[in-house]
């Protein structure tokens, strides 16, 4: 017997749920009703109380870097599935599913640009991909695009989004923990900057990983980050969690964010953040 079926086949899309087509749409926050052209000159966050929806790779392509300036590189790769791995649905369709969706290759898009004329390395990872989920295919570019900075002597910037491991790849996945956090030691050595910018949500294993191991760490505001989810940890410790427990703002608080940063501040901040380590 069946107790749930979702109303749509498929929830992995591109286009978050927050975002529905029209012309209009309602903050999930306020309720406030706002148009959407506004909404978009707003960086997509609302106009009433600040709730920053979320976006995709090209909505941050478009805030973060200068025009036209975005060059991707290792668009072609995608996940292999070496275990055969199959849930609910074999993780060869799941991929299928997500490249359709999504019009992305993996769970996370890198590539070359530049921040207020800065030459940057750069990644974004997609929540609609699989969750944002890492496994081989996003450590690998990870590597690549670190790699490629250090070659080219270029500061890295992550835009993070993620719901942690990728489960279909199990211990494979676990291990690109190990392989980003080694390759940002080769960054470090070679006397690189690296900022990462968690968004909402980045939980999971790239909090264990790169999202947490930035020279700089900067998070959207009210964005979820964390490592397990609040309830494992409420059965785990056996206590109730403080109110806004893993929120942006909390995690500021306690040291683990440098700054809090809205949307519309944020190209203007890594800006800064880079000419500060330039100098
Ligand atoms: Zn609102």
């Amino acid at each position: 017997m069946v107790w749930f079926l979702r109303s749509k086949e498929n929830i992995e899309s591109e286009k978050s749920k927050e975002m529905p087509d029209g012309l209009w749409t309602k903050c999930p926050s306020c309720n406030e009703i706002i148009f959407k052209k506004q909404l978009e000159e707003n960086f997509f966050t609302c106009i009433k109380c600040g709730h920053h929806y979320r976006i995709g790779v090209k909505e941050y392509i478009g805030i973060l870097l200068d025009e036209g300036s975005f060059v991707e590189i290792n668009s072609n790769l995608t996940s292999a599935d070496p275990l055969n791995f199959y849930d609910s649905k074999a993780y060869t369709e799941r991929i299928a599913q997500a490249i359709a969706s999504t019009n992305l290759n993996e769970a996370l898009v890198t590539g070359m640009g530049s921040i207020d004329k800065i030459p940057v390395g750069i990644g974004f990872m997609s929540f609609n991909f699989i969750g944002g989920s890492m496994g081989s295919t996003v450590g690998e570019k990870f590597f690549r695009l670190t790699r490629l900075c250090i070659e080219k002597s270029l500061p890295l910037i992550i835009v993070c989004a993620s719901g942690g491991a990728r489960m279909q790849e199990a211990a494979l996945s676990l291990m690109q923990m190990a392989k980003t956090s080694a390759v940002l030691t080769e960054l470090a050595e070679a006397r690189l900057p690296y900022i990462s910018v968690l968004t909402d949500p980045t939980t999971g294993g790239v909090t264990a990983s790169y999202g947490m191991l930035g020279d700089v760490i900067l998070a959207e505001p009210g964005a979820l980050i964390g490592f397990a989810g609040p309830r494992v940890i409420e059965q785990t410790i056996k206590r109730k969690l403080p109110p806004n427990f893993q929120r942006a703002e909390f995690l500021l608080e306690k040291g683990f964010v440098d700054s809090v940063v809205p949307r519309k501040d944020l190209k203007k901040t890594i800006a800064t953040i880079l000419r500060w380590f330039q100098n």
